[in-house]
């Protein structure tokens, strides 16, 4: 059977499949398996967030025809939103760290959004990027004469709500219900705090667990009670250092704190041996999905999030002097001298 075609690319967001990882599943005894989310649209997951975001922000009547979408983003959901805001008549303003990828700056670029660059800046600052958006966005409903609405993906639940409605009950369903434990790094938290009210919800015994890089605060958080972050991560989009709307009234089974070095191995081998194409924060995913493995034992069918693909990130993560400059593993195949063609 072959699937109807889609009446626009908005229709081609979400019901992504799972994909077995061989290596992670074979050394652990269990089935692991990837949500292929770069192969929404945009690329990544945060296509289900934008969309969910702006069907609502039209239900609640925040937005007006011709009306500016304004967030403060690592890059992926103001990609997700500028795809959104083309198919339905909407402008966008994107505030961006000016220390996220050149290729996810480009993309946005390209597909029509207006980039604000700003320095990258904790929360509690008053120049963090998504409180700069959020001052923007209210100026704009002010001056625009179509109106502007800030998309707040933070503590904005339309968020989470797409994966309770969407990537949650697709896990469920592709699995047949064997779905033993989830895990994923957050950075809103929506895709975690979202999968896990689906999968509890059809299976309570679930087990659901935080993937948290290095510089995040939430290991501690669910750990020790206290909001804590040590150490930084070239992984871009995840970790969080306040407890966001969307994580609100959430707790995982298990957490596990995975080091950079340990994502890229990841990263590295899935793309040489398995044909994967990933970003760092898929690295950490596949990490804590192996970690869980061995929390849970053999036998078990754990699943994870791919989040977005390594072409977004080619020029820090496939980048030599980028890795060693960090002190970074630099896999021997991206340096080795072409061999020669007989
Ligand atoms: N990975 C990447 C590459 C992302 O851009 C994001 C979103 N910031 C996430 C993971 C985390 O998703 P969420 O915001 O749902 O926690």
């Amino acid at each position: 059977m072959t699937d109807a075609p889609r009446p626009d690319v908005l229709a081609a967001i979400g019901r992504t499949p799972l994909i077995r990882l061989a290596r992670a599943s074979q050394e652990t005894g269990c089935t692991i398996l990837g949500k292929a989310e770069f192969l929404n649209p945009g690329l990544s997951v945060k296509d289900r967030a934008a969309l969910f975001i702006v069907r609502d922000a039209e239900a609640r009547g925040l937005l007006r025809p011709g009306g500016t979408i304004v967030e403060g983003t690592a890059g992926n959901t103001g990609i997700g939103l500028a795809l959104v805001a083309s198919v339905l008549g909407y402008r966008t303003l994107i505030v961006i760290p000016e220390t996220q990828s050149e290729e996810k700056k480009q993309t946005l670029r390209l597909a029509g959004a207006q980039l604000v660059e700003v320095p990258a800046v904790p929360f509690s600052n008053p120049n963090n990027y998504a409180r700069v958006a959020r001052r923007l966005a209210e100026r704009l409903a002010e001056t625009e004469p179509k109106g502007a609405f800030f998309a707040d993906q933070f503590d904005n639940t339309a968020n989470r709500r797409a994966h309770v409605e969407g990537t949650g009950p697709e896990i469920f369903e592709a699995t047949d219900g064997a779905v033993d434990g989830f895990i994923c790094a957050a950075g809103t938290g929506g895709t975690l705090a979202g999968i896990a009210e689906a999968l509890r919800a059809r299976k309570p015994e679930v087990k659901i667990a935080l993937a948290d890089p290095e510089g995040s605060a939430l290991h501690a958080h669910y750990t020790t009670g206290t909001l804590k972050a040590e150490g930084s991560s070239i992984t871009e989009g995840i970790g969080q250092g306040r407890v966001t709307g969307n994580l609100a009234g959430f707790t995982p089974d298990l957490s596990f704190r995975v080091p950079d070095t340990e994502a890229l191995g990841h990263v590295f081998r899935l793309m040489r041996e398995e044909g994967l194409s990933l970003g760092g924060s898929s690295g950490i995913n596949v990490a804590g999905a192996v970690r869980l493995a061995r929390e849970l034992g053999p036998g078990h069918t754990i699943v994870t999030i791919l989040c977005d693909g390594a072409a977004r990130y080619a020029s820090k993560l496939f980048n030599p002097s980028f890795l060693r400059e960090r002190g970074l593993p630099v896999p021997e195949w991206i340096e080795a001298p072409p061999r020669p063609i007989p």
